[in-house]
């Protein structure tokens, strides 16, 4: 019964986990030349002297990817130093063609930010952001694609010296969960303010974690492994889960986990030694004697938070006030910006905003839930929902109708306008001379129930209703039927 033992092993135990996330900004240029820093050229080609590390070549700073980092780090709720430094960061690796990378050390651009992350009971727990530095890409070994990969490697120096940002997290999170909450919720406020795609397949966003296990009540931290560079979320969940059982049990058999670099095998599901672990001082950082510090002072960045737009969090808060739609609708609708814009321009341009949100709610988020797919893959528009939310308000069409035209939507994967014309443009009918003539015959042909009713079986008026409504193939406007009724049966 291994399963129960791990179990038993998992709570006697707690792991300890630090996220270290790379984000490529999108800036056109590279941090310290003016080549492109676009993904996807061919290989070489978006070199020059100063990201080859040419001896006597000189960096000069972007201002975009300052302006950039600092926006990124405003919005990770971080305070910005006044004066951050660059340092050179020492080692030797085929992709680095300068023998060190510049980055930041210990004046970073930013620290002391967190993100809260859902968690337990509703509540939310806030994960630190021990710094967010500045610093460059190195280039990129290749090991396939080329003639001749079979034996050797080749080398891509595109992406030496694109501008990233590193953000560090503080050992706060305790579960695979959590981080895969942390990096969700990361990468959507990166997201929103626009400084980076935070394309995973290509780069823009990597992360390496930082776990260890300790028993549970003690205080000092057990021994580190560095997991690196997995290319997913859920692979990051994953290999967090594996790499935790893996050095509970090397602790419980009485071994001791070692200070290692590991890489995550997607397909096993498992994390390989790779090397051992740097230490800082391996690097040798020093201040960078060719760039001066980044001064960032109070009008400049005042400057800069011109642009931060709202951010998720807040923006969720206000959609459930200003529309009154559930926690959940709103964390949907704000999963992306362009989502979240659409719904709001959607909303604000139909007569009434809140039965736009309403049917958000009521005819869409429940179909899409049925099919299994995601809101960006609906059929129906957040246009096509404003559409449908005017001609209710409007007492063109019923609720029924309108239920049944978003079925036909979605059975012919076309948004709710189209199908309204297709389906000649239904109107309930709410004119008392047709809809009396139906009442009389549904009338004349139910004397039982009219029967009954008059027997003081007042719930009857209920099939009558239906009855009309049949008549009319639906589109009699319900309302008006009520009220006719009522009349005749006096
Ligand atoms: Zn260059």
């Amino acid at each position: 019964m291994t399963a129960d033992v791990s179990t038993v092993a998992e709570t006697a135990f707690e792991a300890v986990i630090g996220l270290e996330v790379h984000v490529q900004l999108l800036t056109t240029t590279k941090i310290f030349c003016s080549c492109s820093a676009r993904f996807g050229a061919a290989p070489n080609t978006n070199v020059c002297p100063v990201c080859l590390g040419m001896p006597g070549a000189l960096p000069v700073l972007n201002r975009k990817a300052v302006e950039f980092a600092a926006l990124a780090a405003m919005a990770l709720k971080c305070s910005i130093r006044e004066t951050s430094v660059f340092a050179r960061k020492n080692y030797f690796y085929p992709d680095l063609p300068k023998g060190y990378q510049i980055s930041q050390y210990d004046k970073p651009l930013a620290e002391h930010g967190f993100i809260e992350v859902p968690a337990a009971g509703g509540m939310h727990k806030r994960i630190g952001i021990t710094r967010v530095h500045l610093e460059e890409d190195a280039g990129k070994s290749l090991h396939e694609g080329f003639a001749g990969a079979a034996d050797k490697t080749a080398i891509d120096l595109n992406r030496t010296g694109v501008p990233l940002i590193e953000i560090v997290s503080e050992p706060d999170i305790s579960t695979p969960d959590e981080a895969y909450e942390y990096l969700t919720r990361l990468k959507e406020i990166i997201l929103y303010t626009g400084v980076s795609d935070c394309n995973m397949e290509e780069g823009s966003l990597r992360c390496d974690a930082n776990v260890s296990v300790r028993p549970r009540g003690q205080k000092e931290l057990g021994t580190k492994a560095e997991v690196k560079n997995v290319n997913s979320f859920r692979f990051i969940r994953e290999a967090l889960e594996y790499e935790i059982s893996r050095q509970i049990e090397i602790i419980e058999s009485g071994g001791k986990v070692v200070q290692e670099t590991r890489l995550y095998n997607s397909a096993e599901g498992k994390t390989y030694s790779m090397r051992s672990k740097e230490q800082a001082h391996d690097y040798r950082y020093f201040p960078e004697p060719d760039l001066l510090p980044v001064v960032l002072d109070e009008k400049r960045l005042g400057e800069i938070a011109k642009s931060l737009p709202e951010l998720p969090d807040e923006r969720r808060d206000r959609m459930v006030k200003d529309y009154g739609i559930t926690e959940y609708d709103a964390q949907v609708l704000t999963s992306s910006k362009l989502l979240a814009d659409r719904f709001e321009s959607a909303a604000k341009a139909a007569k009434n905003p809140k039965r736009v949100a309403n049917l958000v709610q009521s005819e869409l988020m429940g179909r899409l839930k049925t099919k299994r797919i995601e809101i960006e893959q609906s059929p129906v528009s957040m246009e096509g929902v404003a559409a449908s939310a005017d001609l209710v308000e409007s007492g063109t069409i019923s609720g029924k109708m309108l239920k049944d035209l978003y079925d036909l939507a979605f059975e012919r994967g076309k948004d709710f306008p189209a199908v309204y014309e297709e389906e000649g443009r239904p109107q309930q009918s709410s004119d008392s001379s047709s809809l009396e003539k139906i009442i009389d015959e549904v009338l004349a042909a139910s004397p039982k129930q009219l029967e009954q009713y008059r027997g003081g079986k007042t719930t009857m008026i209920g099939f009558f209703v239906g009855q009309v409504m049949k008549a009319s193939k639906g589109q009699a406007n319900p309302q008006v039927v009520n009220e006719l009724l009522a009349k005749k049966l006096g």
